[in-house]
């Protein structure tokens, strides 16, 4: 594995909840960040990044990757119409191994716009782990979970999802349980997937509250809402990350603040289906762990963090009719630390000593961020993902200067062609 040196870039990083900018030399040692320089027998290469910010990858918490193909193919389509009637008919019929191209078209957009992990959830689960491993992207893999009994018809799912766990798990790939959602599995098998997370110390997540509808045959159903529904099956707690959470009532949100579990907010795919803006201000208020996640490509229609962070500051103001709603800090902070946080993971999602070299070169002269006036706000308003220069994974560079180094680009576009030919 090589070292390098980065010199003459601007490092944001986070000192506790604090987002800090400053000059100072990157040392990238066996895959980590170090600030102590290298000796005379360490061999190493040095990198130029002047004009560059150099910040940790953006971590994409929620998306689908293979669904990267259905993108603009179901559009202006009510939510169950887009679901049940457009997207799974699809699924249905999309053979296992086209899965492996469509994971890596959505790898391609994630990485050439600052993405450097990300959480999935699907059923072509081996297709986008070696997808994944190929691109080089830091991965959590989610096998989706249906069904009514985890140890009866949902067994085959969960012991593949086991299977590839053992398979593929390594420095930058881990795996989550995946039930898909209250409406698609009962409540033997969420209460049985919690016991085995708790059991094999596994993260899990879910789509919760994302509709109207998903709330109201919740309460006739059950007499609750969906988060008190999970909140008193015990399903709730600090290694549960949570998708959507539009639809939030009565005391929804102190179930989850008190649960410890995580939220990811998905605001353009939220929007774009018609299932409205989630309780971003209140959440944050209430020390909530929100995170970002773009949704799959299909409810979005990009896997593009930086658009997802300018929409979502853009959208509360809006909605909150006020200015100071949601601040440029606290994205950058949502899109990045909170992730690492409810992912467990510290070795991921800022710039110190001995945490992975995940890394983004933003160029600081694109002319959609210059003049540098404020960095961080440039981040949230200004960029748009084509200022990324080049993106570094586990100390290892997966695009230098817009070159993208272990991805082929013309046969994904090629193979994609094929899939749509046949499958859309
Ligand atoms: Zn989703």
């Amino acid at each position: 594995m090589k070292n390098y040196k980065i010199i003459n870039g601007v490092i944001l990083s986070f000192r506790g909840d604090a987002l800090v900018t400053e000059k100072k030399t990157l040392y990238i040692r066996e895959g980590k960040i170090s600030f102590s320089p290298f000796t005379d027998s360490e061999q190493y290469e040095t990198v130029d990044a002047g004009h560059m910010l150099v910040m940790p990858g953006l971590i994409n918490m929620h998306t689908h990757a293979y669904m990267t193909m259905m993108r603009n193919y179901a559009d202006d389509v009510p939510f169950q119409d887009w679901l049940f009637n457009r997207v799974m008919p699809v699924e249905d019929n999309l053979p296992v191994e086209a899965a492996y191209w469509t994971s890596m078209l959505g790898f391609l957009e994630m990485i050439t716009t600052g993405t450097t992990c990300f959480v999935d959830m699907h059923m072509y689960h081996r297709q986008s782990a070696l997808a994944a491993k190929e691109a080089g992207i830091r991965a959590y893999i989610g096998r989706g979970l249906v069904g009514e009994d985890l140890f009866g018809d949902g067994y085959s799912r969960y012991k593949q999802a086991l299977e590839e766990m053992e398979e593929f798990r390594s420095d930058t790939m881990d795996f989550i349980l995946s039930p898909h959602a209250i409406y698609t599995c009962s409540e033997k098998l969420l209460g049985q997937t919690a016991e085995a997370a708790r059991e094999k110390g596994m993260l899990k997540q879910i789509h919760l509250s994302e509709s109207v509808t998903e709330v109201e045959d919740c309460l006739k159903n059950h007499g609750k809402t969906p988060v008190a529904y999970l909140y008193d099956m015990g399903f709730l707690d600090e290694k549960t990350i949570l998708a959507h959470c539009v639809q939030m009532r009565e005391n929804d949100m102190e179930l989850i603040r008190d649960s410890g579990a995580s939220v990811v907010t998905n605001v353009a795919s939220n929007a774009k289906l018609g299932n409205g803006i989630a309780p971003l201000c209140q959440m944050k208020d209430l020390g909530i762990n929100v995170c970002i996640g773009t949704d799959g490509a299909a409810s979005n229609n990009t896997l593009n963090m930086f658009r997802e962070m300018g929409l979502l500051s853009l959208m509360h103001k809006a909605h909150a009719r006020d200015c100071l709603a949601i601040p440029s800090d606290y994205i950058v902070k949502a899109a990045i630390l909170h992730a690492s946080r409810a992912l467990k993971n510290p070795a991921i999602g800022n710039i110190e000593e001995g945490s992975a070299a995940d890394l983004v070169f933003v160029d600081l002269n694109a002319p959609s961020l210059f003049p540098n006036n404020n960095i961080v706000s440039s981040l949230c308003y200004s960029a748009n993902g084509s200022e990324v220069d080049s993106v570094m994974i586990n100390g290892t560079f997966v695009m230098r200067k817009h070159e993208l180094l272990t991805i082929d680009r013309e046969r994904v576009y090629y193979e994609i062609e094929k899939i749509v030919k046949n499958h859309l």
